[in-house]
């Protein structure tokens, strides 16, 4: 039990985007992209959100950051409802709330320089003008790893990993104490992915940053996560400590997920877990768990019980009725 409060709460965090058919556009269904997701994420800690594509990662973080309103549930910042701020209150929480996004080439404004982008940032929210607004856009971007002369610098004159680079400058640039790093790395060459994972490191202590870090990519969040929380069709289905969790995955899922990436030891002997069919649309979710049509495990509980995310008496969460039978 961890007795420091929360940087951020999520409470039961829903979006349901309707589905809507006919000349009168009615709405005849919803797809649950977000279903019921619950989680803490601690001060100074990484929370890695992982899952395949279109599980519900990315919709959680953009409405954690109300860049997209949340149908249901909460998101407390420093014990603040995110969704109760006023319009003027939700711009200064923007200010300590940031989010890097996945592809660097679509962030920037290709029409401005790196250096005008940030000043402008600065300025919109009141922080710097003029000189120091120019002073505070340079420091970010030699604390970035980049140089004084690069604020003249337009997007198109960088390359992929110095971009995300400057992404990164523009978000700490208001001096956040939060950031949602969308899958920061996955536009990226991989030759470059490990410097944008080392800067990131290195920020998190020099400004005492809280992440959380959306990745599809298991062996980095293996590199940067403290928790690792899991997700299948829009739920979660296991949140656990990173070292648990890579030693004994307790979800089916997670147990094929994790079977995937590659070991650096050759005397380790994994047996890669293929699992059938496709993902269920989130529109159509199936009965019961979620993830029953494709499980190994498929007991006939599962088809109609929903598993609930439970602790374990180790503190480990999953939802699973193998780890937790229905009494
Ligand atoms: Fe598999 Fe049943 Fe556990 Fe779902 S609840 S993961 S179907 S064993």
């Amino acid at each position: 039990m961890n007795a420091t409060l929360p940087v951020l709460s999520v409470r039961n965090l829903k979006k349901h985007f309707p589905i809507r058919t006919g000349v009168f556009s009615r709405v005849t269904g919803h797809v649950k992209a977000v279903d019921g997701v619950s989680f803490e994420i601690f001060p100074g800690e990484t929370f890695a959100l992982v899952g395949e594509s279109g599980c519900g990662k990315s919709t959680t973080g953009r409405i954690i950051l109300r860049l997209q309103n949340a149908t249901d549930g909460s998101v407390h910042f420093n014990q603040e409802d995110v969704y109760a701020a006023s319009f003027q209150r939700l711009r200064l929480l923007r200010k300590e709330m940031q989010i890097v996004f996945q592809d660097p080439y679509s962030a920037l404004n290709p029409r401005l320089t790196v250096g005008s982008a940030i000043r402008e940032i600065l300025q919109v929210h009141g922080l710097a003008s003029g000189a120091e607004a120019r002073e505070r856009a340079e420091d970010v971007l030699i604390r970035c790893g980049l140089e004084r002369y690069h604020a003249d610098r337009y997007p198109h004159e960088f390359s992929g990993g110095q971009r995300q680079r400057v992404v990164i400058a523009r978000a700490l640039a208001l001096d956040p104490r939060f950031i949602v790093a969308d899958e920061p790395i996955s536009a990226l060459d991989v030759s470059i992915q490990s410097q944008i994972i080392n800067l990131l490191e290195d920020l998190q202590d020099s400004f005492d940053l809280t992440y959380l870090f959306i990745s599809h990519d298991l062996s980095v969040v293996r590199h940067v996560a403290d928790r690792v929380g899991v997700m299948y069709l829009g739920k979660l289905v296991e949140v656990g400590d990173k070292a648990e969790f890579y030693r004994e995955p307790l979800h089916p899922y997670s147990q094929s997920l994790l079977s995937a990436i590659p070991v650096s030891d050759p005397a380790i002997k994994k047996k890669r877990i293929i699992l059938k069919g496709d993902v269920p649309s989130p529109a159509n979710p199936p009965a019961g768990c979620p993830f029953h049509t494709r499980c190994p495990h498929v007991m006939e509980v599962c088809r109609t019980v929903v598993p609930e995310l439970k602790a374990t008496a180790e503190g480990r969460h999953v939802a699973c009725h193998l780890v937790h039978p229905p009494a």
